[in-house]
This record gives structure tokens, sequence and C-alpha cells, in this order.
């Protein structure tokens, strides 16, 4: 039967500017990074994503690099644009990234206009769409002059491809600011700037970042709020078959250490006295930050996706709660 999107799906959806744009995002958006290539099975991606359209998520993050292989994501994300959400695409917002490498060649990697631009008309491709509204760059690079890079960026906006432009990665601050002044010279705005944020990554608060993006008008769409699941109660105990930690390039049973344990069991405790889960709590905090837009989440299950969903129906994080939480983060 085809797809039919919930009539009520925008309901309970917090809705969130970025920067100064006019742009509003909700405060959750689902990435596609990993579980959404070749190796997991494609009806559960598509069951996935499809919850979170009913859900009011319609921010769905890619890039070249997703998979694996590299470009899968895209592939498998462009199948459920063709056969499930196509007719919502104006109400959907589809990012995808170039910069970091995809393969041996110089041209399939780092920030120059080569790279990017013939990246964007790729991923177009593999999307079946015509535009993204979101094209960052995906990673800084030493190499390339920055003004060449954003001048790409600048490029993708004007020529229709991209509706905003968005750089990511950039935790130090005069970068980051130096890629939105730039911008804001060939004429287009930086909309976004997706850095890691969670409880145990706070390079974006201690190098304040979230600051500069404040005062520079760039909305933060912040990734692995979860810190890839580690901020959830699953590895707790043990490491369930199927987790990430098992089967993934990106985190590994070696990160389960017992100091990792010993904090995520403290946070695990403040958050059952919350009456909430460890993964909730993870996600209220991120949410905490009014310069944070969105909170970038994945899941590999739709059952994750509906349990993170209610985080914010909880009550917000006090100042005793807060201090709490600072002990057991890594700083
Ligand atoms: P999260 O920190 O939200 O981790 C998501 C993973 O945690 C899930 O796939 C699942 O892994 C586990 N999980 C989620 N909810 C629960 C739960 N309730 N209970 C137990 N386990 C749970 O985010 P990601 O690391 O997935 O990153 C999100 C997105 O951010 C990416 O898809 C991508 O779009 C973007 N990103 C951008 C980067 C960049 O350089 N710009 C880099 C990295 C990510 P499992 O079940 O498989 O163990």
């Amino acid at each position: 039967m085809s797809y039919q999107p919930s009539d009520d799906r925008y309901e309970n959806v917090s809705w969130r500017r970025a920067g100064t744009t006019g742009l509003t995002l909700p405060e959750f958006a689902f990435g596609l990074w990993q579980k959404f290539g070749d190796r997991s099975p494609f009806e559960t991606q598509r069951e996935i994503v499809l919850a979170a359209f009913d859900a009011g998520i319609v921010h769905f993050d890619n890039a070249n690099r997703y998979g694996p292989p590299h470009r899968a994501a895209e592939k498998n994300f462009g199948r459920i644009l063709r056969d499930d959400l196509g007719a919502w695409r104006e109400e959907l917002i589809l990012t995808t990234k170039a910069g970091n490498p995809i393969g041996p060649s110089p041209y399939h990697r780092g920030g120059s206009r080569k790279n990017l631009l013939q990246s964007l008309d790729h991923s177009l491709r593999d999307l079946g769409t015509d535009y993204v509204d979101v094209f960052y760059f995906h990673h800084p690079d030493p190499a390339v002059p920055l003004e060449e890079t954003v001048g790409a960026l600048a490029t993708a906006v004007q020529s229709g491809k991209a509706l905003y432009a968005g750089v990511s990665n950039f935790y130090d601050r005069d970068e980051a600011h130096r890629a939105a002044a730039l911008l804001k010279d060939a004429g287009v705005p930086l909309a976004l700037h997706q850095s890691r944020y969670s409880i145990f990554d706070r390079r974006l608060e201690l190098q304040d970042v979230l600051g500069q993006s404040e005062q520079d008008g760039v909305g933060l769409v912040t990734y692995s709020p979860l810190a890839q699941g580690l901020l959830t109660d699953k590895y707790l105990d043990g490491v369930p078959a199927g987790a990430r930690a098992v089967d993934s390039d990106f985190l590994s049973t070696a990160d389960i250490t017992e100091q990792y344990r010993r904090r995520a069991r403290a946070l695990n405790e403040l958050a059952g006295l919350r009456g909430q889960s460890l993964a909730q709590l993870a996600l209220q905090w991120v949410l905490r930050r009014p310069e944070v837009t969105s909170a970038l989440i994945g899941a590999s299950s739709v059952e994750q996706l509906h349990h993170n969903l209610k985080a914010p129906a909880f009550a917000p994080l006090t100042e005793e709660e807060l201090a709490v939480i600072d002990t057991h983060g890594v700083h």
C-alpha cells in the first residue's frame, strides 16, 4: 500500500530558528550516517525514516560518505524519496555534505571547488532531487584556502542546487567565524554549522563556538547527542548483539571501559531519579542550550526513535542536576 503520512505529524513539534536566517527547523533532525547503507535491511531503514516523518521530523541529514559503502545512504534515501516521500518534498529539509574522503582520488576529498561541486551533482543524482536544502562542507581542510571552499558553497546556493550553505566540524571559534564572514562577503549567509556536542564532548562550549555562532547569526545542528549510544543504558551491563560498538568502524568495544561505565551508571542513576532514561536525559541536556537549533540523532529501530523523541516532555534540568552531570561528563 502506498505511504500516507500521519495527519497530526506536526502537532508535537517544537521549531527553532536557524540563527538569523528565515529557516525554522524541528528541534530533532535525523541522520543516516550508520545502518543506512547496504549492510542493513532496506525495509528497516524505510520504516525508521517514515516513522520519523510521521513524528514531525522533516530534516534528514546525509553525506556523500554515508553507507557503507560510501554513497549508499543517499541512494537508499533516494529510493524512499522516490517511492514514499516524494509527494512531500516541499515539507522536507534534505542535506548533504562533501569534503571528507570517499576514495583515493584527490578529487574525492577536501575543500576544493572541483570536489565540492561535482560531489553535490553526484548527491543530487543519488538522492533523486533537483536541490538539497542545505549543502555542507564536511570538515576543515587546511590544504585549501577557505576562500575557495566558501566560493564553492556560494556557487552551490547561487545555482539553486542548494538553498542554504553550511559548514561542519569547525571547532576552532575563529575559523568558524571566518567561514561565516567569508560567506557573508560572498552574499550567501552561513545558515548552519554542524558539529558534535554531547555530555561527553563539550568542545563547542569550551571553545565558545556556541557563543560565536550566536554572534554570527549561524544556526547550530549538533550531532551524536547520545555519543553514538554511549549515552544510553545499552552498554551498562554488557554489549548487546547488533549494537554499534560491535559492528561499526566508528565505535568499538574498546570504548566500553570501566571508567566509561562508572560515568554512564552515575548519569543513568540521575536520569532514573528524574523518571527518564539516560538517552532522554542526554538529549534534554543538548537541547537546553538556546544556541542549538536541532539535535541530530540516529536510531537503529523505530522503538529507539519514539523513545528518544519523548525527551523534551520531562521537566527542565535544574542547576543542581546540571552540576551533577558536569561531574560525570568528560571535559
Ligand atoms: P546518536 O548519538 O544519536 O547515536 C545514535 C545511535 O545510538 C543509534 O543508531 C543507536 O545505535 C543508539 N541509540 C539511539 N537511541 C537509543 C536508545 N534509546 N537506546 C539504546 N541505543 C540507542 O547519533 P549518531 O552518532 O547516529 O549521529 C547522528 C547523525 O549525525 C548521523 O547520522 C549524521 O547524520 C550526523 N553526523 C555528522 C557528522 C559530521 O561529521 N558532520 C559525524 C557523525 C554524525 P545502535 O542501536 O546501532 O547501537
